[in-house]
């Protein structure tokens, strides 16, 4: 279905964009992204998602909202104690009036995820579900003040592959809303076709000084399966 008159509207600056048109909005209208993994990167993640037009966001995230977990801006101390889920949910709703935001069903089927580990083995775990379900992914890694956002298409190196060692400092809000921001772009670039190349790829950023590297698979792992081929599951 076209945008409507009031949709151009509210994204008439980003469909100039290079690579950007009125087929890729419809693109992001229609996408269904779940958001998990209960990591300082969650929040911000879902506001610029939502700023972008994903219509669908689905947010799984079992925590009471702590003190820096909203990045400033998305929960606040009145929030402290709350489930966060329930929380981001409401949160991406006031985002925007153009998005479906609501708590991730088991079973449900996304068009893609943003993982937002709250650590490098709740990341690993979701990732590698993601992979096997093949549905494209994009997991943000906080550390320190930056991080890191590693890109995986399906049938790419899964994120294990791409991962290297960061600082293994630990995660402050201010990364938590860098790798957000930046975990939501490259699901956009992944979802509307604008990625440039490498599309698998993990783009650090340590000491405010970002690197973009492509991904390669490693010798032996699982993700060089039948999935990879596109034959299972
Ligand atoms: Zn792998």
């Amino acid at each position: 279905m076209a945008l409507s008159e009031t949709e151009v509207a509210r994204w008439s600056r980003q469909l100039l964009l290079p690579g950007m048109g009125e087929a890729s909005q419809e693109l992001l209208r229609g996408a269904r992204v779940r958001v998990t993994g209960g990591g300082l990167a969650t929040a911000p993640a879902i506001y610029y998602l939502a700023a972008a037009g994903v219509g669908t966001i689905w947010i799984e995230d079992s925590d009471p909202v702590t003190p820096g977990c909203g990045a400033g801006f998305a929960l606040g101390p009145e929030d402290e104690g709350r489930a966060k889920g329930a929380a981001l949910v409401e949160f991406g709703r006031w985002a925007s009036g153009f998005l479906a935001a609501d708590p991730y069903r088991a079973g449900s089927r996304p068009t893609a995820l943003v993982v937002c580990g709250s650590s490098l083995d709740v990341s690993r775990a979701i990732a590698d579900e993601a992979r096997l379900l093949r549905l494209p992914h994009v997991v943000a890694d906080v550390d320190g003040q930056g991080g890191a956002v590693t890109t995986v298409p399906v049938g790419s190196p899964c994120y294990s592959c791409g991962s290297r060692p960061g600082l293994g400092a630990a995660p402050t809000a201010e990364g938590g809303a860098a790798m957000g921001a930046l975990a939501a772009l490259e699901l956009v670039l992944l979802l509307t076709g604008a990625s440039t190349e490498p599309r698998a790829r993990r783009i650090e950023v340590f000491r405010g000084t970002p690197l973009v590297r492509a991904t390669a698979r490693q010798a032996g792992c699982a993700c060089a399966g039948p999935a990879a081929a596109g034959l299972a599951p």
